[in-house]
């Protein structure tokens, strides 16, 4: 019995190794990444959220209304398909679209080879939509200055304290979709703030509703642009 238990020891050790080296080598380019835009003169937003939860209209909407002053470059990270980097760039902003394939999030390396491969000079804002999950964004950060975490109501008033990790590592959470608010009796968004606020204090959280524009304003003050 003993011995089948050091068996499975083995193997498991060696994926964390691998795990770490691949998350360390992530954080160095990261790093990079952060340096380049910092060169460039560009601040960078990362933008996560589950599939559904707005971040495509979220940035729709701030796409349209800092892009007179701006020049705005989007990163989109998806699974498979353009359909958010057309929505956005309709708005005014120049779109990459990065399809990952069978990964669930974007690494740094997907946001460094933009940096090198496309031409950033005279660009101020870069934000980059991650692909739509709450849980692989948070193995590997991008490089960039704030990262937003975007959940909405409709995905049930424990979702954030169902996945602390992301909250922890951002600097801003939206709570969106706050226009359904009477069509969901047994949400509290107070308690869902106060969840963000537990498990990081130094959140600015925000609730909003990207289809009406509700909070908007206090997102953009958030963003310190
Ligand atoms: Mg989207």
């Amino acid at each position: 019995m003993e011995n089948d238990d050091n068996e499975h020891v083995e193997p498991v050790k060696r994926i964390i190794e691998l795990n770490d080296d691949l998350l360390a080598n992530n954080e160095a380019l990261a790093q990079k990444n952060a340096e380049i835009c910092r060169e460039h003169g560009m601040k960078t937003f990362d933008i996560v959220g589950a599939i559904g939860a707005g971040k495509t209209l979220i940035l729709e909407k701030l796409v349209e209304r800092l892009a007179s002053e701006h020049k705005i470059l989007v990163i989109n990270g998806d699974v498979t398909l353009r359909i958010d980097a057309d929505r956005i760039e309709k708005h005014g902003a120049k779109c990459i679209q990065i399809n990952t394939g069978h990964e669930c999030a974007l690494n740094a390396y997907h946001i460094y080879n933009v940096l090198k491969k496309f031409d950033i000079s005279g660009y101020d804002l870069l934000f980059i939509e991650n692909v739509g999950n709450l849980i692989c964004p948070s193995d590997f950060v991008l490089g960039a200055d704030m990262r937003i975490v975007i959940v909405s109501i409709t995905e049930g008033e424990h979702v954030i304290r169902k996945h602390p990790l992301l909250f922890k590592m951002s600097q801003i959470a939206v709570i969106n979709k706050i226009d359904l608010l009477p069509h969901l009796e047994d949400i509290s968004v107070d308690r869902m703030i106060e969840d963000a606020l537990k498990i990081n204090p130094n959140l600015s959280v925000i609730t909003l509703s990207a289809k009406t524009g509700e909070g908007l304003d206090e997102l953009l003050v958030a963003l310190n642009i």
